[in-house]
C-alpha cells in the first residue's frame, strides 16, 4: 500500500510524541473555558472543581461529563447558541445546526479559526478515504445547515480535488455530472448509496459499476461499517467505500477508513482528545484493541462552542496496533448510537446489526428493513417485531421468514417476529435512514 498523508508529521507521530502536544493545548483550552464559558463556570463550581485541580489530562476525568440535552437546555436558556457560546457574534462567521436526530435540534456556531480547525480535521479524514486532488467528487449529501455540507466542501477543496455540489433528491443530476465531469468520487450517506443503486438499475437502465466511480465515500451513520451493506455498495459499484464519522458539536468528520479497511482511522490528533466510557457506569476504558465503549470528546482547540468530556452516544469497538496505510492513530467501527439500542430481556439490539442480517440474506431480502416498536423503547418485551423485504423472486416466503428468525436468534440472541413485505414497500431514504417505526403516539 502507498503511504500517504495529508500531514504526515502529525498523522504518523508515536503517541508518546503526541502526548506533550495535547497537553499542552487542553490547558489553554481548559484557560479559556474557565475564563469564557459561562456553561462550564457554573458547571464545573456546581461539581465542586477547581482550576487549580486540573494540571493536565490525567485530571479530565475530574470534570464532569457533558450531555447533548444540557447543550439543547443552554441553548434555550440563552439564545441563540446558549450559555456555552464562548465567542461573541462579531468573531462568528457561520452556524450549522445539529441533525436532530434526537429532539429539537441545536444550533453550532464557528469563529474563522474554528472553520480552519474543522477543515483540517475533515479534510485529514477525507484524506485518509482516499481522496485526492486529482479527483472529481459528486457531493450527494445536503449543503444546508448539516455539518456535513459546506464544512465538507471546505475540506475537498483544501485537499485540492474538485468538488461538485448536488445535494440530495437530484440523482438524475448526480448521473449526468458523473458522465459529463468524469466523476470519480461520490460522497454520500450508505442510504443514498443504497437508493442510487437502484435508481440508475430502473431509470437509467445501468449498472451502477458502470458510473466509473473510483470510491464511495460515506458517512453521517452506520451503514458503512455494516459489513453485508458495505459488501453490497462495493460489489455494486465495483469500488472501495470508506466510510467516516463526525459529530456535529464537535467537528464535521473526525475519523476516517484508510483503504486497508480495518476501521476509521482517528484524525483530529491535537484538536480532540477523545475518552472511551463504559456507557453504563461513566467509567473511564482504556482504548485498547477489541474495548467497546461509547466515545467522548473534550475539543482542545475551539473558540465558539467548547465541549468538554461530550457524551456521543456512539458505541464503538477499537481497533489498535499498526496499519498498513502508516498511519499511527487508533481505528473504530461505529455500533451504533445509544439513542437506537433496543434491549430485549437483558440484550442490547442495534437495528444496523439487524440490517447487517437481513442485508446478508441478499438476494432473497432487498436488505431493507423496519422495526416496529409498540411501546418507548429501549426495553423491548420479546419478540421484536421486524418487516423484512422479500425479493421479487422469491417464492417459499414461510421457509425465509424461519430462517430470518433463526439466524437473528442465533447471531443477535433475541427472538424476532419477522413480518415479510414484498420489495418496493418500505421507505428509501436519501439522507439517514430510520430503522424504527413508533406505533405509538409520542
Ligand atoms: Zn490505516
Amino acid at each position: 500500500m502507498k503511504k500517504e498523508f495529508l500531514n504526515e508529521r502529525i498523522e504518523t507521530m508515536s503517541p508518546e510524541e503526541l502526548r506533550p502536544i495535547q497537553e499542552e493545548k487542553f490547558l489553554k483550552q481548559i484557560d479559556y473555558v474557565w475564563e469564557k464559558s459561562p456553561f462550564y463556570q457554573k458547571k464545573f463550581k456546581e461539581h465542586g472543581v477547581e482550576r487549580a485541580d486540573i494540571r493536565g489530562l490525567e485530571d479530565l476525568p475530574k470534570l464532569p461529563f457533558t450531555e447533548k440535552d444540557e447543550l439543547r437546555k443552554s441553548q434555550e436558556g440563552n439564545p441563540p447558541l446558549g450559555f456555552h457560546c464562548a465567542a461573541p457574534m462579531d468573531d462568528i462567521i457561520r452556524i450549522h445546526s445539529s441533525s436532530g436526530t434526537t429532539g429539537v435540534p441545536t444550533f453550532v456556531g464557528i469563529t474563522r479559526h474554528d472553520q480552519k480547525v474543522w477543515t483540517e480535521i475533515t479534510a485529514r479524514s477525507l484524506f485518509a478515504k482516499s481522496v485526492r486532488p486529482t479527483d472529481v467528487v459528486i457531493h450527494a449529501v445536503g449543503l444546508t445547515f448539516f455539518v456535513g455540507g459546506l464544512p465538507v466542501k471546505d475540506a475537498i477543496e483544501h485537499i485540492g480535488a474538485a468538488f461538485v455540489p448536488i445535494g440530495t433528491g437530484a440523482s438524475d443530476r448526480v448521473v449526468m455530472t458523473t458522465k459529463r465531469l468524469g466523476g470519480n468520487v461520490l460522497h454520500c450517506t450508505p442510504s443514498y448509496a443504497q437508493y442510487f443503486a437502484d435508481y440508475v438499475r430502473k431509470k437509467q437502465n445501468l449498472e451502477p459499476s458502470e458510473l466509473g466511480f473510483r470510491k464511495l465515500v460515506v458517512g453521517a451513520e452506520p451503514g458503512g461499517g455494516v459489513p453485508a451493506v458495505k459488501k453490497r455498495l462495493q460489489e455494486e459499484y465495483q469500488c472501495l467505500l470508506s466510510e467516516g464519522m463526525g459529530n456535529s458539536d464537535a467537528a464535521p468528520i473526525i475519523f476516517g477508513e484508510c483503504p486497508a479497511q480495518q476501521g476509521m482511522h482517528f484524525c483530529a490528533q491535537e484538536y480532540i482528545f477523545p475518552e472511551l466510557i463504559n456507557p453504563d457506569s461513566g467509567e473511564v476504558m482504556e482504548m485498547k484493541d477489541g474495548a467497546e465503549g461509547e466515545l467522548a470528546y473534550t475539543l482542545l482547540d475551539r473558540e465558539c462552542c467548547p465541549v468538554v468530556r461530550f457524551r456521543t452516544r456512539d458505541r464503538i469497538t477499537v481497533f489498535a496496533g499498526p496499519c498498513e496505510c502508516g498511519r499511527s492513530s487508533f481505528r473504530i467501527r461505529c455500533i451504533g448510537r445509544t439513542d437506537d439500542m433496543l434491549i430485549v430481556l437483558g440484550v442490547n439490539v442495534f437495528p444496523s446489526a439487524i440490517k447487517d442480517v437481513i442485508t446478508s440474506f441478499r438476494p432473497r431480502t432487498t436488505g431493507d428493513i423496519v422495526v416496529l416498536l409498540e411501546r418507548p423503547g429501549p426495553k423491548v418485551e420479546p419478540p421484536l417485531r421486524i418487516q423484512v423485504e422479500y425479493s421479487q423472486g422469491e417464492k417459499d416466503l414461510d421457509a425465509l421468514k424461519k430462517e430470518l428468525e433463526t439466524v437473528l436468534r442465533d447471531k443477535l440472541v433475541f427472538r424476532a417476529d419477522v413480518e415479510l413485505v414484498p420489495e418496493g414497500t418500505l421507505p428509501r431514504f436519501e439522507m439517514k435512514a430510520e430503522y424504527i417505526r413508533k406505533l405509538y403516539e409520542e
